[in-house]
This record gives structure tokens, sequence and C-alpha cells, in this order.
């Protein structure tokens, strides 16, 4: 039978047994009046402990003391219903969440008979919706905290619906200036024109994400580079879109570091290609440099490289050492040096130099090395470096240019700069031992000539046979030296005295004396010497030598193949014969230049058949000068041309002013026949003053035709042409052999004073006037005796034949307009 009960009472059985909700009723004043089995279970109260209490046992103590129970009670009444989510407490004290509807219940004639309260638990419900709050809340604090990313929403017109703290720094945008806008500001005005912005929203929008990276724009127009997502957001329930999601990120610094990453990844490519071409061009630089290198490994000695020089010159051709320990591997000898050489650089802190002989493989060199220990930059291996260079060559080369800098090419003897040095150190050893040091200038007699005339080629063989014979003579220690042209000096050391240095040149004079055979040849030279005495005449090399020099300059003068001593003499006229060079310019323009003229005697007719003319310098302060005082000085430096010039201009003019014909003789230097011109110059002197040329004469010396110099003989014969007569001067003095009459069609012989001075006394000096008049009158030659100072040599010169006489018996040298013109008849 099925249960049937009144609607109220079905009522009252549902209420009671709704389990999720507390259903009860209250009286108008808030008592309880029911309780069902859900209150039961929301509040923990049976209903006998609740049942007749007011409802407001179930509010928090505050909201009891507010009055909320009563107050919610009036709403309820007053609009029919009170509702509200709020705090109730359970039986035991503890609190749940609670949904609370509270209904006024009227009865049929609209009065108040209670309340009906609803109360539900919703504690699950709330803590649900709680949790899901705080999530939303912290997912916005950090979708706006997050400053890295411009995080924004953009609704399905692109346009900006919500910005990020991110976005603001990004972008420089604040929230309510660009909420709205679209979010194509952001691109570049390029991006924009070629629709950058629409493409990647149709992306998103089609494909559901759209992703790049690009430049973008800030809000000041400034440029960065971005990581880009645009996302689409559709709607759960119904699928369309709502918008889209877009986060950016600033890539700049990123992008900035990439790009230095690549640049740095680029260098270092570079670099690696550069250091391999390095590596490359090191090896090339090491196998080609002209010097051995190896490298050893200073932990187990074995040769680790080794470049083709090295192994030629320490292992031979075709070997290879790298590999080896050097004894192991190379000759005893080489093995020897490279390890005395690799150890002492192993051992040294510093580089090791050495110049060391060895035995190599291509022969005994001198091998100049540096040895260094290196570290590899790591500091895990250790080296030990050689690099050794073959100076043997060089060597060689500075032993050669030493030589030559300090020899003589023709003669290997010293030359003039260690000639200086070890006059030098003579000079000082001498000081110590007490002992004297001789310094000696030698000079050829007529080398010029010799050379000038018999060619270069063989003055130089003479003067490599000369060095021989000199050094020949000299002890060990002595040296001969050659200071140039015919110039030798001597350097004698540790001697007791002067006369010992005399000796020495003596003896050096002897050795020259005997003839030289060259080319086929038999040749005499003289050689002259002066001699300076150190600590007594100087002590200085320099003064010493040039004391030496003045001395020789003496011998010359002193008839030369002779040796002279300094004395102070001989300074003071060297200071004068400077003097004189100075002044001897100035005196041929000023006229100081004069002739004498001395009488030519011709001994048959006893009359003045001629003069000969005499230069005579009139020195305004030093009176009358020589002609032997300024002639070799003239010649020396040249002056000889001007002077020889005026002379012959001079006698020409005057002879030419002459009553009578006779004839005027005058002299020339040998210097004046290295000019070619010399001819025209007497051409000319005759043209200019009239004189006929049948009345002039030239002397000349033997020394011009010397080595029979085919020039000069050729200029003799011009001047011959010219219709002049030719002398041969002071025949006998030089090298002199009758053969040079035969030589050239001499007019006259002028026998030399000296002959004529020893002819009483000597019979050699008779038997040479003898034979020289006895050939000249044989080839009809005239002959002059010179230096006629007494009757006896008269008679005796006239009796051997001589033509004609020259000399102070007749009258000396004077000028033009004093000069002798008629002889005193002879005294009977
Ligand atoms: P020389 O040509 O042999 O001249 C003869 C020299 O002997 C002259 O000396 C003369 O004064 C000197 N003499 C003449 N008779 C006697 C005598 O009886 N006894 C002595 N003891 N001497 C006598 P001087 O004038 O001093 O000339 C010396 C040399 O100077 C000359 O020697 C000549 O070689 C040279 N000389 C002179 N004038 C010139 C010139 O114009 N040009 C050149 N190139 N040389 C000249
Ligand atoms: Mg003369
Ligand atoms: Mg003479």
């Amino acid at each position: 039978m099925p249960l049937v009960a009144s609607p109220d009472v079905m009522y009252r059985l549902l209420i009671q047994s709704v389990v999720d909700y507390a259903i009860y009723l209250l009286t108008p004043e808030g008592v309880i009046a029911n309780w069902n089995a859900g209150a039961q279970r929301a509040k923990g109260y049976s209903a006998d402990e609740v049942v007749g209490r007011h409802y407001s046992l179930f509010y928090t103590d505050a909201e009891r003391l507010a009055g909320c129970p009563d107050l919610n009670l009036a709403q309820a009444r007053l609009a029919g219903r009170f509702e509200e989510h709020g705090w109730r407490l359970r039986k035991d004290g503890s609190a749940f969440r609670a949904h609370v509807v509270i209904d006024a219940v009227y009865d049929d004639d609209g009065k108040l008979v209670g309340f009906a309260k609803i109360t539900r638990d919703c504690s699950e419900q709330y803590q649900a919706q709680m949790a899901q709050r705080e999530q939303e809340r912290n997912f916005r604090l950090l979708v706006q905290g997050v400053s890295d990313y411009a995080i924004y929403m953009l609704d399905p017109c692109g346009r900006v619906a919500s910005w990020n703290a991110g976005a603001e720094r990004t972008k420089g945008y604040r929230a309510e200036e660009i909420v709205g806008q679209h979010f194509s500001v952001f691109y570049t005005d390029k991006d924009r024109c070629s629709g950058l912005p629409d493409k990647g929203l149709e992306t998103a929008r089609r494909q559901g994400r759209f992703q790049a990276e690009g430049l973008r724009q800030r809000k000041d127009g400034s440029h960065f580079w971005t990581s880009v997502v645009i996302e689409a957001i559709l709607d759960e329930d119904s699928g369309e879109l709502v918008g889209f999601s877009k986060v950016t990120r600033d890539m700049s610094e990123q992008r900035r570091y990439e790009q230095a990453l690549l640049q740095a990844k680029e260098a270092a490519e570079q670099h690696s290609q550069e250091m391999a071409g390095l590596s490359q061009f090191l090896d090339s630089v090491i196998a080609n440099i002209p010097a051995s290198v190896i490298v050893q490994d200073a932990g187990s000695r074995k040769i680790l490289l080794a470049n083709q020089q090295a192994e030629r010159l320490f292992g031979g051709q075709g070997a290879s050492m790298i590999g080896h320990l050097p004894e192991r591997y190379l000759p005893s000898a080489t093995a020897q040096y490279l390890h005395q050489q690799l150890t002492r650089g192993a051992h040294n802190g510093r580089a090791f130099a050495a110049e060391t002989r060895v035995d190599t493989a291509i022969g005994m060199r001198t091998l100049r090395s540096r040895v260094v220990r290196c570290q590899s930059p790591a500091g895990q291996a250790d080296y030990v470096l050689y690099v050794g260079e073959d100076a043997t060559e060089q060597l060689a080369a500075h032993a050669q240019i030493h030589h030559m800098a300090h020899h003589d090419a023709l003669t290997g003897l010293p030359n003039r700069t260690l000639f200086s040095d070890r006059l030098t150190h003579a000079l000082l050893r001498g000081e110590e031992q007490g002992k004297l040091t001789a310094a000696l200038c030698l000079d050829l007699d007529n080398f010029k000539n010799i050379n000038d005339s018999l060619g270069h080629a063989f003055g130089d063989k003479l003067l490599r046979a000369l060095g021989k014979r000199l050094r020949a003579e000299l002890r060990e220690h002595d040296t001969l030296a050659r200071l140039g042209g015919d110039e030798f000096a001597v350097v004698l050391t540790g001697l007791d005295s002067r006369e010992a240095a005399a000796h020495t040149a003596q003896r050096l004079i002897a050795a020259v004396a005997p003839a030289f055979q060259i080319e086929g040849h038999q040749f005499s030279v003289g050689v002259s010497i002066g001699i300076a005495v150190s600590p007594e005449d100087h002590q200085q090399a320099e003064q010493l030598l040039c004391y030496a020099d003045m001395a020789l300059y003496e011998a010359k003068r002193n008839g030369r193949n002779r040796y002279e001593c300094f004395h102070i003499d001989l300074d003071v006229a060297a200071r004068q014969r400077r003097l004189v060079e100075t002044d001897l310019r100035t005196a041929l323009h000023l006229g100081q230049l004069q002739l004498h003229y001395q009488p030519v005697v011709d001994h048959r007719s006893h009359s003045v058949s001629g003069y000969e003319a005499l230069l005579r310098w009139e020195h305004p302060e030093r009176g009358m000068i020589m002609p032997m005082d300024f002639i070799p000085i003239a010649e020396e430096t040249g002056l000889i041309h001007d002077i020889g010039i005026r002379a012959l201009n001079l006698a020409c003019q005057e002879a030419a002013r002459w009553e009578g014909s006779q004839s005027v003789a005058v002299n020339l230097s040998p210097v004046q026949f290295k000019d070619a011109n010399l001819p025209h110059i007497v051409a000319l002197a005759l043209a200019d003053s009239g004189l006929a040329p049948e009345r002039l004469e030239l002397e000349i010396t033997e020394s011009v035709l010397l080595g029979n110099s085919e020039e000069n003989v050729q200029t003799l014969r011009a001047l011959k042409a010219l219709g002049v007569s030719i002398s041969l001067d002071d025949f006998g003095t030089g090298y002199s052999s009758l053969g040079y009459l035969r030589s050239f069609p001499f007019d006259r012989i002028k026998i030399d004073k000296s002959f004529v001075q020893d002819m009483c006394d000597s019979r050699e000096a008779m038997s040479i006037i003898r034979a020289i008049t006895e050939l000249s009158n044989s080839l009809m030659i005239k002959t002059t005796a010179e230096g006629v100072e007494s009757t006896e040599q008269m008679y005796r010169l006239a009796a051997e034949g001589c033509s004609h006489l020259q000399g102070y018996l007749y009258g000396r040298p004077v000028p033009a307009s004093e000069r002798l013109t008629r002889l005193l008849p002879l005294a009977p």
C-alpha cells in the first residue's frame, strides 16, 4: 500500500531528509522552531540542542555584537528575503562559509509567522573560488610585474586591450596612452607600409600563433630588435576569436650580444686563419733562413725540429736528425759541440751566445750560435732553441777587409793607417824600455818619370820588387809600409843609437842599388831616405813622421840616393818653403820674377856668343831669392808652368831688344813637358817678341829623355822644328849615358859644373869631360862647360876641345842692362 500522507506532512518529511541544506524555521523573534538533518550535519547541533534557542548562536561574536542577526531578520521582514554569503559557527566553534537565505513566512492573512532559513555550507566552493582568485591575482601581478616582456592583449581588430609594466618599459607608452590604439604603431614605417602588422595578425588568426623577430619602434622613435609571439585567444565555449595575446621581448641586448659573439667568432676564425698562415710562413722562414735552427725537448733531449741547414751542417746530406738524441745520431765532433751548446743553453737563464770552430759535415766552420731555453705559453713544454750561423765566410771577409784596410794592395805591405798604429805603439814601447825608435821616409828618385815614361804596369812591378828588397833588409819587428806612390816608410824599434838607424838606412840604399830585372830590362833606381828619431826629435808619431819627411826632402835636395837625418834647421827650412809657396804666386803677378843673364863665351873667337837666362826673385822683404830655393817648389805646386812662360817671354822680349845677334838660352823644367802645348807656347813667345828662332836656345835636362819617353822626344822635335836650338843641360849628373846624345839631335851639350870643378884633381872627371867632348865633336854638337871659374880650367877645357865656356871667370848672371857684351882681350 502506497504511503499516503497530507502535503504538509510530505513537505516536512522532504525538508527533514534534505541533508545538503540546513533548512529550519525561526519564530518571528528569531528563535529556532525546527531543525532538519542538513542543519544538524552543517552545524553539528541535534534538534533538541538547538530548537527553542535564538538563531544568533550561529553568528560570530563580532556579528552578534554588531546586531547582525536582528538586522538580517529585519531586512527579511521588510524585503521578504535576506540573502548573504557569510561566516557562521558550528557547534564545535569552527566557522564555515555559508550561503544564507532568510525568507519571511506569512500566513494567509499576511501576518508574519516566522522565517524560513536555508543555509548551505559553501566552504568548499568558497575555498575553490578563493584559490582561483588568488591564482588570477597572482597571474595578473605576474603579468603586470614582468618587465622584460611586453605582454598585452589585442582585441580581434588588433587594438591594444591591456598593457603591462614590461610593455611600458619596452615601448615607452603608459597604459592610458596606448590602450585602444592599433598595435601597428609599434612597427617601423617601412614594415607598416608593407602590411607586416596585419600579416602577423592574420597568421595568428589562421594558425593560432605567429612568431617572428624584427625591428620595432618605441614611443620616442628609437628602434629595438624584438622577438614577437602573437597568439589567438578563442572563447572556450564558442570557439570564437576574442582577441590576441602578444608577447614582445626586447632582444636588443641579446642581439648585440649575439652580434658581438658572431663578430668575435669571425675574428677568431680570421685570427686562426692568420695564425695558420703565419705558422706556415714561419715554417718557410725557418726552412729558408741562412742559419741552422734546432729545437730540442728539454726533458727527453730528443731533437724536435731541425731545418735543412742544420741537417746539412751537422748530419750531412739527406740525413734527418729529428726524433734522435744528438749523441746517438751525429758524428762525435758535431754531437759533442751540439751537446755542449744545448746543455749550456738549457742551464743558462738568459740566451747563451758563442762562436766556435767546429768540424762539421761540410768541413771546419766557424759557427756563431745563440741558445735559449723556452717554455710554451701554457708552461707544459720546455724546449731548448739553438740558432747557429755559419760565420766562416763572413769572418774571412772581415779579415780580408781588415787586411785591405790596413795593407797596400800592390805590395801587400802595411799601409799608412797600420803604419801610424805601429809607430804609435813602437813609441810607447820604446819609452817604456828606454830605447830609441826611428821613423824613416823613403822616396824613389825620379819614380814619377819612370812611371810616366815606362807605364804604370812597369812602375807597379818595380814597386813590388823594391818592397821585397827593402823588407829583406829589416828585422821581423820593424815595419815597412807603403804610404802611396813611391813613398815608403819604416819603423825601427828598440834602437840603442841614432847611428843604428843611419846604418839601416845605408843598408836599404845599398839593397836598392843593384839593377832590377823587369820585363827583360835592367833598371837601376836610387832611393832617398829621411830619418827622424824618438824621443830626441819628437815623441809623437805624426810629428816624427813629418820630420822624417823633411829629412827626406833634404836628402833629395842634397843629391838623391842618400839618407839624411832630421835636425831642427830642416824644420825652419820647411817653414821657409811653405812661406815661399804662398808668396810665389803673388811674386809672379807682381813681376817680382826677373831674369839675370850670364854670358856664354865662344872660346875660339873669344867672344860672347850668347847668354843663359837665369831666374831671380826679388822678394820685397827677403831680398834676392835664387832659383834652387823656389824652382823645386814651383815644380811641386805646378806653378812652374806659369813661371816658365814668364821666363820664356821675358827672355825673348829682352833679347829681341839687344843689339847684335847673341843667342839667349832659357831653361825648361821637365815638368813643363807635361804640357803638350809647349811648342805652341814657344812659338807664341817668338812671335810676340819678334826674336829670330835661331837666337833662342832651350835647355833641358836628361830626365826629359828618361826611359826614351816617346812623347817628350816628339815634343822636342816639334820645338826644334820651330827653328830653335836644344841644349842638354847639366850633362853627367843624372842617369846619363852617352846614348842620349844619339837619341836626339841636340845642338849643344852643357857639361855640368861639378865635373869642371873636379877636373883638375880628378882623373875620372877629366876622362868624363874628354868622352863627352870627343863624342860631341864627332857628332858636330857644340859643348859648353859650366862653372868655369879659373883660367886653368879654361885652358884645360879648351885643350879638351870644348867649344864654349860659361862661368864666373867671364861673368856672373846680372840684369840684362848690366850684361857683359865684350870680353877683355886675353892676356898674352
Ligand atoms: P843651370 O841651368 O845649370 O844654371 C847654371 C847655374 O850655375 C846658375 O845658377 C849659375 O848662376 C851657376 N853658375 C854659373 N857659373 C858658375 C860658376 O862659375 N860657379 C858656380 N859655382 N856656379 C856657376 P842659378 O842661377 O842659381 O841657377 C840654378 C839652376 O836653376 C839652373 O841651373 C837651372 O837649372 C835653374 N834655373 C834657373 N833659371 C831657370 C828658369 O828660368 N827656368 C828653369 N826651369 N830653371 C831655371
Ligand atoms: Mg841651364
Ligand atoms: Mg847647368
